[in-house]
């Protein structure tokens, strides 16, 4: 057999040549040159936009993305195996998009938004380009609502705004998707759309997950958008874009959303591997010198509209995985320059014990505190700052045989913070509790008990005050102000519920 390669294109002008005749071709058509690896090179096709989507013989599409002087490279949206090479290709005048609407909530999908659980159809509403444009300048606001995460030293240290974009960066098995998981299911009730992006992740990873929201009832405000690790890397890089077009369908309808990229290393490397098979040059790390492009108008698309736009929000958190904590590789290094800040997880302060494994002294909110509820701003200002001193008192502390009365009280009370920041997975807190917990921390009232003892007190006593104290709660919700009465309710609680413990021990 012959091997048609692109620069071995004579015997299809002879072909041509010798089927010539008179009639205008009025088709775009061209003709699979080779196909392979995800990938297709096509000759024809003159009048092909980049980004269109192509069509093949056996009905299987792709999308072009190299248009070269003699041939096109086009990505293959399926696997290609039926796919001949000679055989002929269409160009459909569309640049590719997916279908989009509201029957796609509690779903789960694949980058080109099939249903992948087998519970049918989805009817669409009507289809967005996969990648469209960011809104300008004009088109925004600056951030201003919350977006809770439902994590205590997330929100009261690096508060995230409706519209940011905030890093969750960390090494493998840090607890980053645990972070995610927990900011959807704290969505609850409050009507923010939330969809997960996965790519490149085991399969039984993405079931658990599903099976958590499921459970606790986040399906029916959620969409999973699933490309995992054994699928071509053209889907796996395409994914990402799809969950943003979802997400962007409810943003431009009013509404808020959440959406989470789990996670960017893996859709570059995928972005990589196609690249190269297209021949792209290779720059730094050998990735190809628009990868930064690849993330920054990916998220770029998240935003928080003006008024006159329905004033609808996309809150972007990317996920990145780092080799050893090295924030100073070049993926992280571009994800964080496109991101408002990032949440480091730490693999030694995971091994630790502590859960959550926000590493606080380098993780930032760069646009988020404008959006800080009032109540937490007013407990929760000194917090970060006493976290950091004793951080530092602690490791000098190490090599002190004996320190003054004022240095032991304040590691005493640095121990209880960093309890208290500890959360199960799954468990988000309320702003109430949120509010309490961290007024309880400090101002000193965990000194009376022992460190062992904080985390086990501190639920006792969120407890105590949802039963007891219900008024407090509800001038939380109210006003979302820690008034003096709040104050006073907390008080009483803390005081009534310490006694109560302090017995049964
Ligand atoms: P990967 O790199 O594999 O994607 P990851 O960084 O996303 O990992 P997770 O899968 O979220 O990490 O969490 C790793 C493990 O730590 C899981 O077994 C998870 O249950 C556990 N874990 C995460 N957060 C907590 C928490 N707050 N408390 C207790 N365990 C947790
Ligand atoms: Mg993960």
């Amino acid at each position: 057999m012959v091997k048609i390669r692109p620069d071995e294109i004579s015997s299809i002008i002879r072909k041509q040549i010798e089927s010539y005749t008179n009639e205008i071709e009025v088709e775009n058509v061209g003709t699979v040159l080779q196909v392979g690896d995800g990938i297709a090179r096509i000759y024809g096709l003159e009048n092909v936009m980049a980004g269109e989507l192509v069509e093949f013989e056996d009905n299987s599409r792709g999308i072009a993305l190299n248009l070269e002087q003699d041939n096109v490279g086009a990505v293959l949206m399926g696997d290609g195996r039926s796919i001949q090479e000679g055989s002929s290709v269409r160009a459909t005048g569309k640049i590719a998009q997916i279908p989009v609407g509201e029957k796609f909530l509690g779903r789960v999908v694949n980058a080109l938004a099939e249903p992948i659980d087998g519970k049918g159809e989805i009817a669409a509403d009507e289809s967005r380009l996969i990648e469209s444009p960011a809104p300008g300048i004009v088109a925004r606001r600056s951030v201003y609502e919350p977006l809770q995460t439902g994590l205590i030293a997330i929100d009261a240290m690096i508060p995230i705004g409706r519209g940011q974009r905030e890093l969750i960066i960390g090494d493998r098995q840090t607890g980053k998707t645990a972070v995610a998981s927990d900011t959807i299911l704290n969505q609850k009730g409050n009507g923010v759309i939330c969809v997960y992006v996965a790519i490149g992740q085991k399969a039984s990873s993405v079931a658990q997950l599903r099976t958590t929201l499921e459970e606790r009832g986040a399906m029916d405000y959620s969409i999973i958008v699933s490309q995992t690790a054994d699928t071509p890397a053209t889907l796996q890089y395409l994914a990402p874009y799809t969950g943003a077009s979802l997400a962007e369908y409810f943003m431009y309808t009013g509404r808020h959303t959440l959406i989470i990229y789990d996670d960017l290393s893996k859709q570059a490397s995928a972005y990589r591997e196609m690249a190269l098979l297209l021949r792209r040059p290779p720059g730094r790390e050998a990735y190809p010198g628009d990868v930064f492009y690849l993330h920054s108008r990916l998220l770029e698309r998240a935003a928080k509209l003006n008024d006159e736009l329905g004033g609808g929000s996309m809150t972007a958190l990317p996920v990145v995985e780092t080799q050893e904590g090295d924030v100073s590789a070049y993926i992280p290094t571009n994800v964080i320059s496109i991101t408002d800040g990032q949440v480091f997880l730490s693999g030694d302060i995971f091994n630790a014990g502590i859960r959550p494994a926000i590493n606080v002294g380098i993780s930032v909110s760069r646009v988020g505190s404008a959006a800080q509820v009032k109540a937490m701003k007013q407990v929760a200002g000194k917090l970060k700052l006493e976290l950091a001193q004793f951080a530092e008192l602690e490791a000098f502390s190490q090599f002190a045989s004996d320190l003054d009365q004022a240095t032991q009280s304040q590691l005493a009370r640095g121990v209880r913070l960093r309890e208290l920041l500890k959360q199960a997975q799954s468990s988000p807190l309320s702003v109430a509790e949120q509010v309490a917990t961290i007024y309880t921390g400090i101002n000193g009232f965990l000194a009376p008990i022992d460190p062992s003892d904080v985390r086990e007190f501190l639920v006792g006593l969120r407890e105590y005050i949802a039963t007891n104290k219900s008024r407090y709660t509800s001038i939380i919700e109210e006003s979302n102000t820690f008034t003096e009465e709040a104050e006073t309710l907390v008080k009483e609680a803390i005081s009534e519920y310490t006694e109560a413990f302090l017995a049964s021990r």
